[in-house]
């Protein structure tokens, strides 16, 4: 069947943290204050995402696990222009169904729609059973991958894996400081935002008070783009690049350029190979920003590149300045 092929290929549902992006996303698009994310060992046992969103009827709940079902108007217009690439929209629900065990437990935040619990085992609906919940979603995601043994041969140690599903819950955390996001890893808390703060509270709950009382203020205005954020000050820094996190247009993107902007902004104040801590948001006109040229791998084109690159490295070197760096 198609949608297993694709899956096998690593096309739709590439990894744990693939499952966990497509969960939490739904968390935030139906409105959570709060999300909560369980992971265990590489994340193939046991995934959950618990939310206290808008919640879903029974019938609802039935109509979220079918292929192409999207409650999601923006998703319609998707659709429309050629989402053939994306191959996604309306499918999360249903691809990460296809290829584990998946328990989705609802109950509609309005009205007095009762709670519902649908089971659903490699695609097949096993039950769909009335249940005493709280409003909100709790989806939870078993033995994934347990009929494509490929992908599961694919996927690396526990520490990589869980590495990406950090990075993923942490990027969302940090572009959603008014949503309180917890992460745990095998029932230890990894971190836990209040969802009452600004940015600075979200990096402080995520990183820790040393790296948060190292971030610098970026505020910036140009003509190709409006940057703001925040960045770690030289002194504070790691080897790995991810700790850079940047967005366009609230979406997050991993652009190499435009962490490439930020760390020459430091100079020779960066040693080599170390990276700052970055949040950092850019605006551009939307109109000058194709955010679809390869949607899966969070890529963006500019129509004025090297104008947005300047930007943002003017705006991290004006910051840096402004603290006498
Ligand atoms: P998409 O997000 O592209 O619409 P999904 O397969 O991820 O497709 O979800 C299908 C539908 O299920 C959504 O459009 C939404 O109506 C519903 N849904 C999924 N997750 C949640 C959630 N956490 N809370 C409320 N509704 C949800
Ligand atoms: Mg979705």
């Amino acid at each position: 069947e198609r949608t297993v092929e694709r899956i096998a290929a690593g096309e739709v549902v590439e990894r744990p943290a693939s499952v966990v992006k497509e969960l939490v996303e739904n968390s935030l698009d139906a409105d959570a204050s709060r999300i909560d994310v369980a992971v265990t060992g590489n994340g193939t046992d046991h995934i959950e995402v618990a939310d206290d969103g808008r919640g879903m009827s029974a019938a609802d709940v039935r109509a979220a696990v079918q292929q192409h079902t999207t409650s999601k108007i923006g998703d319609i217009d998707d659709l429309t222009d050629g989402v053939g690439t994306l191959g996604f929209r309306g499918e999360a629900l249903y691809t990460i169904g296809a290829v584990a065990r998946m328990t989705v437990a609802s109950r509609p935040r309005s009205g007095d729609g009762a709670g519902t619990e649908l089971r659903m085992v490699g695609g097949e609906i096993e039950s769909v059973e009335p249940t005493g919940r709280p409003p909100g979603t709790t989806v939870t995601v078993e033995d994934l991958f347990f009929n494509t043994p490929a992908r599961r041969k694919y996927l690396k140690t526990d520490a990589t894996e869980f590495g990406h599903v950090n990075r993923v819950v942490t990027r969302y955390a940090l572009a959603n400081p008014s949503v309180a996001v917890s992460l745990s890893h095998d029932g230890n808390r990894v971190f836990a935002t209040t969802g009452q703060g600004d940015l600075r509270e979200a990096m402080l709950a995520v990183y820790g008070r040393d790296v948060a009382e190292s971030m610098i203020s970026v505020e910036y205005e140009g003509a190709a783009a409006a940057v703001e954020g925040y960045v770690s000050d030289p002194e504070t820094t790691r080897s790995a690049r991810e700790y850079v996190s940047t967005y366009v247009n609230d979406r997050y993107v991993r652009d190499g350029d435009l962490r490439g902007a930020i760390v020459s902004a430091y100079g020779t104040q960066l040693a080599a190979d170390r990276y700052p801590f970055a949040a950092l948001f850019v605006e551009v006109p939307p109109e000058r920003v194709d955010v679809n040229v390869h949607p899966r791998k969070m890529e963006v084109r500019f129509d004025e590149e090297d104008a947005v690159y300047d930007a943002v490295e003017s705006a991290v070197e004006d910051a840096l300045l402004d603290h006498g760096l």
